[in-house]
């Protein structure tokens, strides 16, 4: 599989005033292979939806850069920019509400995207429509309707149609079951599920909950405080954590799978992820972890490569610089940056 997205060294960072700056993103490389899911998981304020919306130039690009379908992106959209992505690239929005315009009938909702960005005519548009509401589970006649006439889990397939319908190539779902009841947040996931299968999509799914990440994600890769700290194949990383972080994300999952490792520590996460502001050198993790150690607090961990049962992985740890308990002879790092897409 070939990479259609490349972000290399992302970076994302905020000025607050008084010479202060937000690290939301940080020297993040990640590739996302055509017809693959990438579950982006961590917990709030660890950059995620930052990274999902500057890989869609939503965010200028503090530094680093974003390959697209072999094309280098724009560090800074302008406006004619937006228009020719428009098509290729989509975002499905985390609170299906607030994203869709209360004045505009769900068929206009849906139908915009086409009646800016093609050729196509009014009957065809509405075609289109209507075929897009049935795939998302909703009736034609929907399309006279407005979203407050809706519930949370019909508005996000609202959503997914308003995206779909343009046919991207590539799609980020920024926390797009987070404001749904579990049991619709469930019906999204599958509806999500399938919709890659019959279109082949390529999608980055960024949400919290790791069970709705591994069922629906080829690939997991896991954020703490704007760098990327592990990544691999989805079921290697949710059954057999390797990063401190990621195994207490998993041990405090309010679902825990009962496949998860018997024995396998699983202590809640102690304390808040710590401010983004002015972030120093060591591990970012190093205030929480169970396993620090002294090399922690002075030295970043690069991303190790570290080859497990079923899949690679990578794992920007300490304890993995030798090797780790599971990684082959040959394990190298990366020479201090998470450069080179994984
Ligand atoms: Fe914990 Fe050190 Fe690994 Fe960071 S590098 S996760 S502090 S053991």
């Amino acid at each position: 599989m070939s990479a259609l997205v490349e972000a290399k060294g992302l970076t994302k960072h905020f000025r607050i005033g008084r010479g202060q700056i937000v690290h939301a993103v940080d020297d993040m490389s990640l590739d996302i292979h055509e017809r693959e899911i990438v579950g982006l998981v961590g917990e709030s304020g660890s950059g995620k939806s930052t990274f999902g919306k500057a890989l869609l130039g939503l965010h200028d690009k503090t530094a680093g850069k974003v390959r697209f379908d072999g094309e280098t992106l724009p560090g800074r959209y302008r406006p004619a920019d937006f228009q020719r992505y428009a098509s290729r690239m989509q975002m499905i929005f985390q609170d299906p509400y607030s994203s869709l315009n209360p004045r505009m009938t769900v068929g206009e909702i849906i139908g915009e995207g086409l009646r800016l960005h093609s050729d196509l005519s009014g009957a065809e548009i509405r075609e289109r429509v209507h075929d897009w509401l049935r795939r998302v589970g909703l009736e034609p006649d929907h399309a006279s309707r407005y979203p407050h006439e809706f519930s949370g889990g019909q508005r996000q397939r609202v959503g997914i149609a308003r995206a779909l319908i343009m046919q991207p190539q590539f799609v980020v779902c920024d926390e797009p079951i987070s404001a749904l009841d579990v049991s619709v947040q469930a019906q999204i996931v599958r509806l999500l599920g399938e919709l890659k299968s019959s279109m082949g999509l390529t999608m980055l799914f960024i949400a919290h909950d790791l069970s709705m990440v591994r069922y629906v994600s080829d690939r997991m890769a896991v954020m703490y405080l704007g760098s990327l700290i592990e990544v691999g194949v989805s079921d290697d990383v949710f059954f057999r954590p390797k990063h401190p972080y990621t195994e207490l994300l998993i041990g405090s999952n309010p679902q825990p799978d009962p496949r998860i490792e018997r024995g396998r520590e699983t202590v809640a996460i102690e304390g808040e992820i710590p401010s983004p502001v002015n972030v120093g050198a060591g591990c970012r993790f190093a205030g929480r972890c169970p396993k620090v150690m002294s090399v922690c607090r002075t030295d970043t961990p690069p991303l190790f490569k570290v080859r497990d049962e079923t899949g690679e992985r990578r794992v920007a740890c300490h304890l993995y610089a030798d090797g780790g308990d599971t990684a082959p002879s040959g394990v190298q790092g990366n020479g201090g940056s998470n450069g080179g897409g994984v």
